[in-house]
């Protein structure tokens, strides 16, 4: 299994998940030209690629799509509320390549096996994702407005996550958003913060996660060092060792981050953020 976000944060989204040779991308949120740059850098072209997996409509999260199923013709898969806002943006999108499914559903996409889960966010019907095979498996959870069972429950167990550390509470009430926006932000349907975020790898960890991603980092709200600093001292405090019991990373903004490869559930991280 390979697990590497290629953008993560308020300005564009896509993580890049394989195993084997099925091959997938979580989201779509940065443009066809910085996607295909992307999968470069890891020896990918996109025809490479066996679908999309979108989280939700907003913009940082399907940016690129239109562009690249054109292109490329890869199949794009999305719940029916998820497809209706995704359409409103781009009614082109060619019919063949439109897949559906329902959230809380899993499906196979050749033998890997790919749950959607219901997150606590302000859009149609989005989701987070656990894609498994083989033993394996890799969650992407961000764009979440609070804590709540249901989704830390559908995390717990990959050995790979990539968990929202969207912002740090002080910074946006102090920082220059109108107040409408400040409250969306915070708001229990809107994004979660670094403190929240770690409390939930403490639960990862427990239940087996072996490497983070820190991602969906504000640009104004946050920063990599505020992030990491907040979320490792924090697992430090509960006995926690970032980088020797768990590899933690920031994923990087606007270019692609290290990335994880596992092998067998046996062995451990074989090169974690190389
Ligand atoms: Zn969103
Ligand atoms: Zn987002």
């Amino acid at each position: 299994m390979i697990f590497c976000p290629l953008a993560s944060g308020s300005a564009g989204n896509c993580t890049y998940v394989s195993f084997g040779d099925k091959r997938f991308l979580i989201d779509a949120g940065i443009s066809a030209t910085k996607i295909t740059n992307a999968l470069k850098q890891l020896g990918l072209s996109p025809a490479d690629l066996d679908g999309i997996l979108v989280t939700h409509e907003h913009v940082d999260h399907v940016k690129g799509i239109y562009v690249f199923t054109r292109k490329y013709g890869v199949p794009i898969y999305a719940n029916t509320g998820t497809w209706h806002g995704i359409l409103k943006r781009d009614p082109d999108i060619p019919m063949e390549y439109r897949y559906a499914f329902e959230t809380g559903m899993d499906f196979y996409l050749g033998n890997v096996n790919i749950m959607p889960f219901a997150i606590p966010h302000d859009a149609n019907d989005p989701v987070g994702y656990v894609l498994r095979c083989s033993g394996l498996s890799a969650a992407v959870a961000t764009d979440i407005g609070h804590i709540n069972d249901e989704w830390v429950r559908a995390v717990s167990g990959s050995q790979a996550v990539l968990i929202e550390a969207n912002h740090n509470v002080e910074m946006v009430l102090a920082g220059p958003y109108p107040y409408h926006l400040k409250q969306r932000i915070l708001s229990r349907r809107g994004h979660l913060c670094n403190e929240d975020c770690a409390r939930v790898l403490m639960q990862l960890y427990a239940n087996g996660t072996q490497a983070a991603y820190l991602g969906h980092l504000s640009g104004e709200n946050n920063t990599p060092e505020v992030a990491y600093d907040t979320v490792s001292g924090m697992l430090i405090e509960a006995g926690i060792r970032p980088g020797e019991d768990l590899a933690l990373n920031v994923a990087r903004r606007d270019q692609i981050s290290d990335m994880v490869v596992l092998e067998t559930p046996q062995e451990s991280v074989r090169r974690s953020f190389f």
